[in-house]
């Protein structure tokens, strides 16, 4: 048995300036800047985890032949970092992805980290960089931290790698939408599949977004923002987006949403919708959806909205669908539903800080 895994900080890591970071900070974006610190922890097989540390964020060394760049063994997690009005600092359910990493690691035959070694990880990094994560008043900014796990062994032989690298990044990422909520509109993709029964699909890791562009591209070159997959067996189910999960409202009131099949991730943001749909009136169905249901749904005005969710956006209203040949839009008046403002507000007033916790779901940081 190993000796615990902690992460302690090197010693005089370069920070950039104050005025450096608050130009970032003043606008991040999304995924473009990094924080001046990063954790790390090796794994080799017989030894467990060791070498656990936080150290100045920069250039790894992988050897050319190193597994994950050949076999795609890998996986990542994502989640972020809000500042309360008390200056504290807290992540939302990281146990969910602590969770759900796990279940990718043992998909992707990789090792896994207990919860305490995952939210150990974002503490000792977010500690250390906590002038990086945006100002309370800064309009739903947050500190977006992704921890990813490869195949850092080099050898070119396809079993699961014996040594194994973890690591946790954190951006400083802006207000998604900042010129209010803009619908994206959505091709079905019948060209591609992003998972099929038996595969990844339910993992997060890198494989099914590298599969997933495919789709993407042919979506956008439908004049579409992205592509909904469907499921690969009978192309007749809705899966969900490249990256975010998919909900319909009723026009009595039910908050519907594709069933996991094993071939959809499972979403935090939409595990949390489920929760706290109850609390606004309505009621949860998780249940395969067939593609023709949208369609008639959004011509018969059975169905009132449509929104993807994921922690990047949040909550992202879906406008326009369109295939080879036709198209709908579940939008009366092209106006944002009344279910997508209100559950995401719901959702953004517990994360940060702005309503009662009454589920549980923040974790100080
Ligand atoms: N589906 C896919 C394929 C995703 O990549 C994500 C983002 N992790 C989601 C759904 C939404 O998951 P979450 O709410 O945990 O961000």
């Amino acid at each position: 048995m190993s000796t615990p895994l902690t992460f302690p900080v090197d010693a005089d890591v370069p920070r950039r300036t104050a005025e450096e970071r608050e130009a970032i900070l003043a606008n991040p974006g999304f995924g473009k800047h990094f924080t001046d610190h990063m954790a790390t922890a090796t794994w080799t097989d017989g030894e467990g985890w060791h070498d656990g540390r936080v150290q100045a964020y920069g250039p790894i060394t992988l050897m050319p032949s190193a597994a994950v760049l050949h076999y795609a063994q890998e996986i990542f997690e994502g989640l972020k970092a809000y500042r309360h009005e008390d200056g504290s600092v807290w992540s939302f359910r990281p146990e969910a992805n602590a969770a759900r990493m796990a279940r990718s690691a043992a998909r992707l035959t990789l090792p896994s980290l207990t919860e305490e070694e995952f939210v150990d990880s974002l503490r000792a990094l977010v500690a250390v960089d906590v002038d990086w994560v945006p100002a309370h008043d800064a309009g739903e900014a947050s500190l977006y931290l992704r921890p990813f796990m490869y195949a850092s062994e080099a050898f070119l032989g396809v079993r699961p790698a014996k040594e194994v690298t973890y690591s946790v990044i954190a951006s400083p990422a802006g207000p998604y939408f900042s010129g209010g909520l803009n619908p994206v509109s959505l091709w079905i993709s019948t060209q591609y599949a992003r998972a099929g029964e038996g595969g990844t699909g339910a993992a997060k890791c890198g494989g099914n977004y590298a599969s997933s562009l495919a789709g993407q591209l042919e979506g956008i070159e439908h004049g579409c923002d992205q592509a909904v997959f469907l499921d690969s067996s009978t192309h007749t189910y809705i899966e969900e987006l490249g990256g975010m999960n998919l909900f319909f409202v009723t026009r009595d009131n039910r908050l519907l949403t594709p069933e996991l099949t094993g071939t959809i991730l499972e979403g935090v943001t939409r595990a949390s919708f489920l929760e706290l749909s109850k609390e606004l009136g309505l009621t949860p169905e998780e249940r395969r959806i067939p593609i023709e249901e949208w369609k008639d749904g959004a011509a018969s005005g059975e169905i009132t909205e449509v929104f993807a969710c994921g922690t990047a956006a949040v909550v992202t209203p879906v406008g326009e669908l369109r295939w080879d040949g036709g198209s709908c839009d579940a939008r009366r008046d092209g106006a944002v539903g009344e279910v997508t403002r209100t559950i995401r507000e719901r959702l953004l007033d517990i994360q940060y800080g702005r309503a009662e916790d009454t589920h549980g779901w923040l974790t100080r940081l």
